[in-house]
């Protein structure tokens, strides 16, 4: 469902995804951990085209994400294609950027009815279903600043669900909340894990979040994937002495 092809992402002089390879595959859940300036939130932000890369490519379902075939191999995507594409990613931040002046159902409604195009009615029902999902049935008609931490990042998740896209992907959602909320948002992206087949791409600080949810921990360190396996494989038995150190530190 995700390809990273040898992508190499550097700003300046500072090379920050270092030939990337990285498979994702359909309604797998993977996890990103390690060290902080490793690149982890770099993979999100050139899936999500916020940033272009320099080299490699990077494909969605098959397709890649910032080209197209042109003449004599790929060629820059137009505008259309990156929107198109771009609608298959969702994403889900740290701190939540809901907004502000929109009820928790209007964040919810207000990207199916104007990018999705989709009727009033149905965004709206699909909304109060999503929101229900994350046990926000109660909270509907609240406004951000009505909301615990938690309960906000609920209706990020609820409203990124709402976009339908193929890929889901969370950067640090838990960083910013209370020790004691944080099991409500872990306990919702358990069950999108359990119960829906989305394909889902998390960067954690959680090393327990990231052993009880995923179906594969790949660890990064200087832009490239330094060990990656099952959970219970990878922090039972690391083999790398840089991931042995790492989680050592972590504990
Ligand atoms: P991580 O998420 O693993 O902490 P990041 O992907 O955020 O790491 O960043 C990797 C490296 O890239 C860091 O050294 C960071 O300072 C640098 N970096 C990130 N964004 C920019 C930017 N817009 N301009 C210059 N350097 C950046």
């Amino acid at each position: 469902m995700v390809r990273f092809d040898g992508v190499t992402k550097r700003y300046g002089d500072l090379t920050v995804l270092d030939g990337l390879s990285l498979d994702i595959m359909p309604g797998e859940m993977v996890s990103i951990i390690g060290p902080s300036g490793s690149g982890k939130t770099t993979v999100l932000r050139v899936l999500m085209t916020l940033e272009p890369i320099n080299e490699g490519v990077i494909y969605i379902d098959g397709r890649p994400l910032t080209h197209m075939p042109g003449k004599g191999g790929l060629v820059p995507a137009s505008e259309r294609h990156l929107r198109r594409m771009r609608s298959e990613i969702g994403m889900c931040f740290q701190h939540f950027n809901l907004f502000p002046h929109m009820t928790a159902l209007e964040n919810c409604v207000e990207g199916p009815i104007y990018s999705l195009g989709l009727p009033k009615a149905e965004a709206r029902a699909r909304a109060v279903d999503l929101l229900e999902l994350v046990g926000l049935a109660d909270k509907m008609n609240h406004y951000p600043m009505q909301l615990s931490g938690g309960q906000q990042q609920r209706v990020a998740i609820a409203r990124a669900l709402a976009m339908r896209p193929r890929v889901l992907l969370f950067d640090e959602v838990t960083s910013a909340l209370d020790p004691e909320v944080i099991g409500e948002v872990t306990q919702v992206i358990r069950t999108l894990v359990s119960e829906h087949n989305l394909t889902m791409l998390m960067v954690t600080h959680q090393m327990g979040f990231a052993r009880d949810i995923s179906d594969r921990v790949c660890f990064f360190s200087a832009g490239r994937i330094e060990e990656q396996g099952p959970p219970r494989e990878f922090f039972t038995n690391p083999q790398r002495d840089r991931t042995r150190q790492f989680l050592r530190a972590v504990k």
